[in-house]
């Protein structure tokens, strides 16, 4: 079993049963081998951010399953899926998220720290990864004290802080102006590249979507 991520027969309704319900997947299957980079392209609304939430056990699907790493998470309980969530999975947004009055080092060593390990191996690590993505200079730098390309390659690190098998990106350079949205593509392409991620990047952008290794699209709540 070499699947990084597992999507069955995922199925999503929002407000059941009410007059405003939203069938947002209706059996979306997916799988992300081990290494492989994957976009996901869809028009706002179509369920992106709904299926990427359930792939990170953010979200619970109404049916269907989901396998991180040949492990069937469906039944488990939230702490186990937490647990999992944790040390498997990296999330990648269109804005930053990161921690306003914390600098980028410390951003980058919390989660750490959350996940049991000793603060001088996070803080050696966080180092590693900012020199990675060539922000090494900025570490004791507060998120408003940084360009928006920097902020997200900080973003990068803080998701791969913990060494997940599975990167999970909702519009991840969508914030930012063309030119910059390259490089920093580029730069978490190579960060993806270096450490063997698996990875299910959503994008609008098909000139990003076409150097990935497979496009997906979903329509009409399944991904085809
Ligand atoms: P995308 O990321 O592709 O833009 P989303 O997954 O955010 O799409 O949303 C898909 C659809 O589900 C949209 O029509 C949205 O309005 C609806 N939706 C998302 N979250 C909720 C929610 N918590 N309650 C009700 N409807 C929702």
């Amino acid at each position: 079993m070499n699947d990084v991520l597992r999507l069955e027969n995922i199925e999503k309704i929002y407000n059941r049963g009410k007059p405003a319900q939203v069938s947002v997947l209706q059996g979306a299957s997916l799988t992300v081998g081990r290494g492989e980079v994957v976009a996901l392209v869809a028009p706002s609304g179509a369920g992106k951010s709904t299926l990427l939430h359930i792939a990170g056990l953010l979200d619970t699907p109404d049916s269907g399953r989901v396998s991180i790493v040949g492990q069937d998470v469906t039944a488990l309980s939230d702490r186990k899926r937490t647990a999992i969530r944790r040390g498997q999975v990296g999330f990648i947004y269109q804005f930053h998220h990161l921690l306003p009055e914390f600098t980028a080092l410390e951003n980058i060593v919390l989660p750490q720290l959350a996940n049991g390990i000793a603060r001088t191996a996070a803080q050696t690590r966080a180092r590693d990864l900012l020199g990675r993505v060539g922000v090494a200079a900025r570490a004791d730098h507060r998120p408003a004290e940084l360009s928006g390309g920097e902020q997200q390659r900080v973003a990068f690190c803080r998701a791969l802080a913990n060494g997940p098998a599975l990167l999970l990106a909702d519009e991840p350079t969508g914030n930012l102006d063309p030119a910059t949205s390259d490089t920093v593509f580029e730069t978490l392409m190579g960060l993806v590249r270096d450490t063997g991620l698996s990875a299910l990047i959503a994008t609008h952008n098909m000139a990003l979507a076409a150097r990935m290794d497979r496009i997906v699209r979903l329509q009409a709540g399944r991904v085809v």
